[in-house]
């Protein structure tokens, strides 16, 4: 039976407040609106971005929220206008959106979208999709896809090959994207020149609190350059099929960076692996 237009009931683990631990819940899953895919998601690895909002500084974005932002799975129903995705479509949800038709995303000097729901954080909550115990979850960064199913705006969605493998190029979604086109696309020098002080390119990944990362002035102003990197400075939408499919050509590593793979009720297990360095990558299983 068809679960098009209808609110799904399912499983997610649910970050009720800061410093305390993921509990799974039964949430509510709105039907996707105009230009909103909804997925059944299938597999996702766990982020130091999810655990950073969770224990370290996540307040600003608010609690109660559903984490997780490097997924895949499949298309369940799309919504009115939707012309890109069809139910069945094998699909990696994206935190950096891709419309193809703002300023933004018409140069190439960038990968950020103005359409972005992390470009304002109220969206995650004011366009969530998601209710549990008559409450408003949070959807953290877009995504989360510590949840059976999720809703996104189409720019923020891309399809993938059929035979593409959900369990593994999940980590396209976030970690293994982020670090490689940091270094191919944001730095683009050797690690070795790098560490030269008149050329040198330091770029920043990941999410990190301003006190972690300083720089004495000299550096910069001897011509050092010192660059943020969000997603690896990939233009999403078009840029993760390419790297689904280097992959498959074995031209690019995944598989081993998954050290761990869990079912997501032992969510908290993999935050305690990784933060005591006892894994690489865990992919959660729904
Ligand atoms: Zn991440
Ligand atoms: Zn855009």
């Amino acid at each position: 039976m068809s679960t098009a237009g209808k609110v799904i009931k399912c499983k997610a683990a649910v970050a009720w407040e800061p410093k305390k631990p993921l509990t799974i819940e039964e949430i509510e899953v709105a039907p996707p609106q105009a230009h909103e895919v909804r997925l059944k998601v299938v597999a996702t690895g766990v982020c130091h971005s999810d655990y950073y909002i969770l224990y370290e500084g996540g307040k600003e974005y608010g609690f109660p929220c559903v984490l997780g932002h490097e997924g895949a799975g499949i298309v369940e129903s799309v919504g009115p206008g939707v012309t890109r995705f069809k139910p069945g479509d094998k699909v990696i949800p994206l935190f950096v959106s891709q419309c193809a038709e703002c300023p933004l995303c018409l140069s190439d000097k960038t990968n950020q979208c103005v359409k972005n729901w992390t470009v304002d954080e109220k969206n995650m909550k004011s366009k969530s999709r998601f209710t549990c115990k008559g409450k408003v979850i949070i959807q953290f960064m877009g995504t989360s896809t510590f949840s059976e199913y999720t809703v996104v705006p189409e720019e923020a969605l891309t399809k993938i090959p059929d035979s593409a493998p959900l369990d593994k190029v999940c980590l396209l979604g976030c970690g293994i994207s982020t670090g490689y086109g940091a270094a191919i696309n944001t730095a683009k020098r050797s690690a070795l020149e790098s560490t030269k002080r008149a050329w040198g390119v330091s770029v920043i990944v990941g999410w990190v609190d301003v006190k972690d990362v300083s720089t004495k002035p000299v550096d910069l102003i001897c011509g050092r350059t010192w660059k943020g990197s969000y997603f690896g400075g990939w233009k999403s939408v078009q840029s993760v099929p390419k790297l689904v499919s280097d992959y498959m050509e074995k031209k690019i590593k995944v598989d081993e960076f998954i050290t761990h793979t869990m079912p997501l009720e032992k969510v908290n297990e993999a935050f305690e692996l990784m933060v005591t360095g006892k894994s690489i990558r865990t992919v959660l299983k729904m």
